[in-house]
């Protein structure tokens, strides 16, 4: 466990753009913040980074609540940076004040023609500064042209000249990664405000990390580059920058980056699929660690084994068979108090449900399950598997022996045995056409527990 050493209380965030729906790999991370704040006593914040108001959706942000409730996580705030515009601007005035944030004028295709420019003279392909050139005679002509100017943040690598960059280097201890070294030289100056006056992520999280109290980052390691602008930015705002933790990737099967934009792994999508909440979390937490994949019954046992730095640093395969194998194991441990409400909510109640879960739970991998089998309890069997003339005439002498009621959990012996003495069958040839007969399919929960759920009347409703 991971203890803060100045015993401050933790407060992380988990910072969505709702532009989608969350997927497994969004739940890794909202996870590890979850666990890191549950172990730090700390806040878990929920914030919105939805600066961007073409592709934002309310219905994405509700969407995305619903499923870190749903499996488990509920924040202590929830915040929207759309809200937030004129901290921003604030900000972004203090920056262009100290000659921190400066405007350019470049189109893409200008951008892109000099990347190729510094790449066939070798250079690093990164902005080389060209609008810092630009007299105010220049910008008034620009913009009376009516070119717009997007913001470009001035980076501290260099040391009088911004034309002469030196290696800048910027340390973290990754609480995920370790030590980790970024050279500011070896980046553009990120662009923080578009030419239509909007917020790309980097300032309004930066402005948002120091105001909501932020101290620990924990995020994907597809931020890891980002993370030393945003020391640089999170200095020049006058504020030391916060802990970072970056964790490795899940990617689909394929090797591919999971995308919001995709709905096949989404949470809500699994979830419609009946898997368990904490099949999900253990598999979104545990995988691509030190520690095996196993399903872990409640978030308390999960926070037992979680530890930041236990993620690899290499990307983890998501595999939606192991998904299944988890839920399988949490579902055979689930107590019937933990399902009644699902139960009664597919009409499974009664005085035998309970007796009905604890005999079908081991054989089924979703608790959804659960509704075929007591279909097949109370109404009779399915009928995929047909009986021979062979087993059809056995099966007649078996039911003609049915034990008298009451009956419970010896009955099933006490008929066998009779039906062995009487037919000379035994093994494999006695119970499945039994098995066949009662329920019409050849495996299944133990007969002995599904002989007194069906009942002796039902029984003898399936005599063939
Ligand atoms: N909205 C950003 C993202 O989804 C947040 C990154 C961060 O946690 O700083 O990538």
């Amino acid at each position: 466990m991971t203890e803060l050493e100045n015993n401050r209380p933790a407060t992380v965030r988990f910072a969505p753009s709702p532009t989608g729906y969350i997927h497994i790999g969004n739940a890794r991370t909202a996870l590890f913040n979850w666990l890191f704040a549950r172990q730090n006593h700390g806040e878990f914040i929920l914030r919105f980074d939805d600066t961007d108001e073409a592709r934002s959706k309310t219905e994405f942000a509700e969407a995305i609540r619903a499923d870190l409730e749903w499996l488990g996580i509920v924040p202590d705030t929830v915040a929207w940076q759309s809200k937030r515009g004129e901290a921003y601007a604030a900000a972004a005035d203090r920056l262009r004040e100290a000659g921190l944030l400066y405007p350019c004028f470049e189109t893409g295709e200008e951008l892109e023609r000099r990347r190729k420019l510094r790449l066939a003279r070798r250079l690093p392909p990164v902005y080389g500064r060209e609008a810092l050139k630009l007299t105010d005679e220049d910008r008034h002509r620009l913009e009376a042209e009516g070119r717009k100017p997007h913001w470009r943040f001035l980076l501290p690598n260099f040391a009088d000249n911004p034309f002469e960059t030196r290696r800048t280097e910027v340390h973290w201890d990754d609480v995920v990664r370790g030590p980790q070294t970024v050279d500011l030289a070896s980046m553009s100056d990120p662009v923080l405000i578009r030419e239509d006056g909007t917020y790309l992520y980097t300032l309004p999280s930066v402005v948002d990390d120091i105001e909501m109290g932020v101290t620990h980052i924990i995020r994907g390691d597809d931020h890891v580059t980002n993370t030393g602008a945003q020391i640089a930015l999170f200095r020049a705002l006058g504020s030391e920058a916060p802990a970072f933790g970056h964790h490795n990737l899940l990617t689909a099967a394929s090797g591919e980056g999971l995308s919001k934009r995709s709905s096949a792994l989404s949470i809500g999508t699994l979830r419609e699929d009946g898997y368990e909440p904490m099949a999900i979390a253990s598999l979104a937490v545990l995988i691509g660690t030190s520690e095996s994949v196993a399903a872990m019954g409640s978030m308390s046992a999960l926070l037992e084994l979680f530890r930041p730095d236990f993620a690899s640093k290499s990307a983890a395969k998501f595999d939606p068979a192991e998904l299944t194998t988890l839920n399988r194991a949490l579902v055979h441990d689930l107590s019937y108090e933990a399902v009644a409400d699902r139960l009664a909510a597919m009409d499974i109640s009664g005085p035998k449900a309970d007796a009905f879960w604890t005999t079908v739970r081991k054989n089924i991998d979703f608790v959804k399950d659960a509704a075929r089998w007591w279909s097949i309890v109370e109404n009779g069997p399915v009928r995929d598997e047909t009986l021979d003339d062979g087993d059809l005439e056995f099966v007649r002498e078996a039911f003609a022996l049915l034990p008298p009621e009451p009956w419970d959990g010896a009955t099933w012996s006490v008929w066998t045995d009779a039906v062995k003495s009487a037919t000379g069958r035994k093994g494999r040839a006695l119970f499945m056409p039994l098995r066949v007969a009662l329920t019409g399919i050849r495996s299944g929960p133990e007969l002995a527990d599904l002989l007194p759920l069906i009942g002796r009347e039902g029984t003898l409703a399936r005599r063939p």
